[in-house]
């Protein structure tokens, strides 16, 4: 299996985007290798293992759908896709949570997380955190338990963790 110094190496790094002085990383090449992918999913699953049994993987928009679903595959658990405002039909819960620049809402198809179900969030990138905060409410506020959140990579240095403080976080890569 190759090591996770490569799959680093399949994270690009593309400066100024999507904004001017924001180092953007882009993980589709990561995506499109079979054997880093498969690595990463493995790596991933074993990162996960000390949480024991977990009922749900609950992935973002859009990535996290990616990642989310290969690792529930992997685990042998459902998937519940945590969906931008307007892509799901009603009944749903949302949450709308504050960006840099103005809001954004996550939604989730009402009856999708069992109440005290064990549930863990995965998404591609962790960067402040925000998303990820607002994904653990919504679940919460589903009655779901959470408990934890998985990355493929966390960018260091954006307060990702402090905002996701009492939560375990674990990211297979990180990047300062
Ligand atoms: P946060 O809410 O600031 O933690 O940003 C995380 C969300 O934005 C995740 O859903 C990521 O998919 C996305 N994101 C933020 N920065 C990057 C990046 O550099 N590469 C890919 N996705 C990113």
């Amino acid at each position: 299996a190759r090591e996770l110094d490569g799959l680093g190496a399949l994270v690009r790094a593309v400066p100024d985007y999507p904004t001017p002085g924001v180092t953007f990383r882009d993980i589709t090449p990561l995506l499109a290798d079979a054997v880093a992918f498969n690595g990463a999913v493995d790596s991933l699953a074993d990162l996960v293992a000390h949480h024991g049994p977990v009922d749900t993987v609950a992935g973002m928009e859009a990535r996290g759908f990616v990642l989310g679903a290969a690792l529930a595959v992997r685990l042998g658990v459902g998937f519940v896709p945590l969906r931008k405002a307007g892509k799901l039909p009603p009944p749903v819960e949302s949450v709308t949570y504050d960006l840099e620049y103005g809001s954004a809402t996550l939604e989730v198809r009402t009856g999708t997380v069992s109440p005290g179900s064990r549930v863990l969030i995965v998404d591609d990138v962790l960067a402040t955190g925000g998303t990820a905060a607002a994904a653990v409410s919504l679940v919460g506020a589903c009655g779901g338990d959470v408990v934890g959140a998985a990355f493929l990579l966390e960018l260091d240095g954006l307060g990702g963790r402090d905002a996701l403080s009492g939560l375990v976080v674990d990211s297979l890569l990180t990047v300062g």
